[in-house]
């Protein structure tokens, strides 16, 4: 590698879906590497398959990428509207002889196909057209005979990648077929389109999926014949599921989106995706900057890398708990406007919320368990009958009074309640601070009874107290 040149990756997704989570995985990589060099990454749309792309895909891909924070320093770039610089190439290729126009029609190649598989042999391009003379191809393309632009993939050539995670990897030439590059539509095609780009747009470095591995012997052939510079290539190896079977739904396939719609920070997931295929020794967290300094690609793993909902969890976590109050507030906010519960005042939510930081996994469940707060749930009679008896309405009672009486129900201040009315009845925090906690919220699981007092204030906090030893006065 030249070190002198700046470093230029790129992300190159086809709109044709959501971004996905191996896809995030490397438009990450492709930023990071692109930051730890001073360098640039850039968003290219491959958008070359009309009927296939959308819109909204492509909207779904930016989304993605701003949610991850992954800004790119130059593009979206569209192929769309690159279709002469293509166009260009494809002629050069023709001009020096290492691409020709075929005419046969899709018919002739089905049969063709169709013998040799009845053959038990696998299909190659008989290259019927490659042997056409310059004059017969001129008479047929004057004519206006339809044809695609195959490119002439040479026997006996050996080609050789060096791959910066997969090491070396060779196909022989034969093994090859005469690749279509531009289709009779005047379409040109990915392999070819994918090499004009990365090389005019200066990629200095090829970092994807190893789905791409086999495209990448025609693209090195390409890159020959067209006199680019070949780039440095990097194939990720695949994600997993837990079971080891290829990712699906229900393994985490989902649209970056989805984890956000599941209650994740990005931090977290772009934290996770860090982590799944390469390694810093066996540092878990990073900040941002921290990946960008420490990220290279000698230490991308060569194995596929498992999908761990689990890792994600505790990640995410580990997130939350650092994150300032506020900021979760307005996320679990997010989730209350979804259902149609506006009225959630700010300062209760700021303060359940960080009450209840160190607990949550997810902000989705987060806001699952602290809507007690701000909405009536139906009591479990079943749990109130059990903990509200002879035995603890006279302490739900004494603490009612207590509290009453206090100013400012702060965690200290209510502690010292409990602390008098445990003193009273010889008896532990939790024979004391359960019962209460039913009391207030009638809930078999719920934030503890100090959370709920101090979130709700001494006047909704009696109210509720009150209610609930009249209601069970027998
Ligand atoms: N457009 C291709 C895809 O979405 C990726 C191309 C590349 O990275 O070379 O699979």
């Amino acid at each position: 590698m030249n070190t002198s040149k700046k470093i230029v990756t790129r992300f190159a997704p086809s709109p044709t879906g959501y971004l996905h989570i191996g896809g995030a995985r490397t438009a990450l990589y492709n930023y990071l590497f692109a930051k730890k060099h001073q360098g640039t990454f850039i968003l290219r749309i491959e958008d070359t398959d009309l009927e296939r792309s959308t819109q909204e895909s492509i909207q779904a891909i930016i989304d993605g990428m701003n949610w991850l924070g992954l800004d790119a320093d130059e593009g979206p770039y569209y192929q769309t509207k690159r279709f002469d610089l293509y166009h260009e190439a494809v002629d050069k290729l023709v001009a020096k002889g290492s691409a020709y126009p075929c005419f046969c029609t899709a018919d002739d190649i089905n049969k063709k196909r169709e013998i040799a598989q009845s053959d038990g042999q696998g299909f190659r391009y008989d290259r019927t057209c490659y042997h056409l003379s310059s004059e017969e191809r001129q008479k047929k393309i004057a004519a206006g005979e339809p044809h695609c632009v195959r490119f002439y993939s040479e026997d006996e050539e050996t080609i050789v990648i060096q791959d910066k995670i997969k090491g070396e990897v060779r196909v022989e030439g034969k093994e090859l077929d005469d690749l279509v590059i531009q289709r009779t539509d005047g379409a040109p095609t990915y392999n070819l389109t994918v090499v004009v780009d990365d090389a005019s747009m200066g990629v200095t470095h090829v970092i994807r999926g190893d789905d791409h591995l086999r495209n990448t012997f025609r693209q090195v052939q390409m890159y020959k014949a067209l006199e680019y510079d070949l780039p440095i290539f990097a194939h990720l190896p695949l994600i997993l599921g837990q079971d080891k079977k290829r990712l699906s739904k229900r393994h985490g396939a989902m649209s970056v989106m989805a984890y956000k719609d599941m209650g994740y920070l990005p931090e977290a997931v772009v934290n996770y995706l860090v982590r799944l295929g390469w390694a810093h020794g066996d540092q878990e967290v990073f900040t941002k900057q921290e990946m960008i300094e420490a990220f290279n690609l000698d230490n991308c793993s060569t194995a596929a890398a498992c999908f761990d909902f689990d890792k994600l969890g505790w990640l995410n976590g580990h997130y939350i708990k650092e994150a300032q109050p506020e900021r979760i507030a307005s996320l679990v906010r997010e989730f209350y406007a979804v259902e149609g519960l506006d009225a959630v005042n700010d300062q209760g939510l700021v303060k359940a919320v960080s009450l209840s930081l160190e607990k949550a996994r997810t902000i989705k469940d987060l806001a699952a368990y602290l809507k007690i707060y701000f909405v009536s749930l139906e009591p479990d009679l079943a749990v109130v009958e059990k903990n509200i008896n002879d035995q603890t309405r006279p302490m739900i009672q004494r603490v009612y009074e207590e509290l009453e009486k206090a100013e400012n129900l702060n965690h200290d201040v209510i502690h010292a309640v409990f602390e008098k009315v445990m003193a009273e009845f010889d008896v532990k925090l939790g024979k004391v601070a359960n019962p209460v906690r039913v009391a207030l919220s009638g809930q078999k699981v719920s934030p503890g009874a100090y959370d709920l007092i101090e979130v709700w204030g001494k006047e909704m906090t009696l109210k509720r107290l009150d209610s609930c030893l009249r209601k069970n006065d027998n």
